[in-house]
């Protein structure tokens, strides 16, 4: 009874703005409280003139919301920008496998030293089943794709052949979603990655050299460190 009429009192005493959420959407996004992947309830607010405990007055929308349904906190839109930790290892794995694929087009495919390496880093990246054939079957139809033999040509010449040019393509539109998600030495695993394997058979051919260049800017690493890298990898070798 007592707690009854105190809260009574309470009620009566509030005068203030609530803000009455709705969810409008629900999804999977990376919770930076929780530090993993949670379910989101995407919310939208309007904000009310509350008298006594009853909403009287509205008072305009509010920004809407992400909630995090397992820690409830609360954040702007701009937190699903942040790929989930299922979506980042995809795009990585993916990324790693587009930079073997063009390494190896741009020649060096007859090498079984180059074939082992780009196989060991695809593998490692996420496709346990990857194999030696797969990946030039890839190549080959790439090649068929835009009418030209992987390589052929292509090592007399600046900048890369049609075949590299659709490969460039594939590679800015794997790589420039990953690059802001990755640490500096993430971005240079990733171009070492491809470094390693242009080297398994000798110097970088200029074809190789090009798309590690393409690499290293889709990742945002600056030209002076993508030769630096490149020039560490071969002395390595
Ligand atoms: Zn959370």
């Amino acid at each position: 009874m007592v707690h009854r009429r105190a809260r009574r009192d309470r009620d009566l005493c509030v005068v203030g703005v609530r803000t009455l959420w709705r969810t409008v959407g629900d999804g999977e996004f990376f919770c930076p409280e929780c530090g993993g992947d949670r379910n989101y309830r995407r919310r939208t607010g309007r904000r009310r003139i509350v008298l006594l405990g009853l909403p009287l007055l509205p008072r305009g929308p509010v920004a809407p919301i992400v909630e995090c349904a397992a820690c409830d906190s609360r954040y702007g839109m701009e937190v699903l920008d942040h790929p989930t930790t299922t979506r980042f290892s995809a795009m990585l794995r993916d990324a790693v496998h587009t930079v073997a694929l063009a390494v190896l087009a741009a020649g060096g495919t007859e090498s079984a030293a180059v074939r082992q390496v780009a196989v060991g880093a695809v593998r490692a990246a996420g496709f346990a089943d990857c194999g030696e054939e797969q990946l030039l079957a890839l190549i080959e139809a790439l090649a068929a794709d835009t009418g030209r033999l992987p390589g052929a040509g292509s090592g007399e010449r600046d900048g890369l052949d049609p075949c590299g040019t659709a490969l460039a393509i594939e590679l800015h539109e794997s790589l420039e979603p990953l690059a802001p998600h990755l640490a500096p030495t993430g971005r240079e695993a990733v171009l070492l990655q491809g470094a390693r394997i242009a080297v398994a058979d000798g110097p970088y051919r200029p074809a190789e050299r090009a798309v590690l260049e393409t690499v290293g800017r889709a990742l945002m690493i600056c030209p002076d460190d993508t030769a630096r890298l490149l020039a560490a990898t071969r002395a390595a070798f």
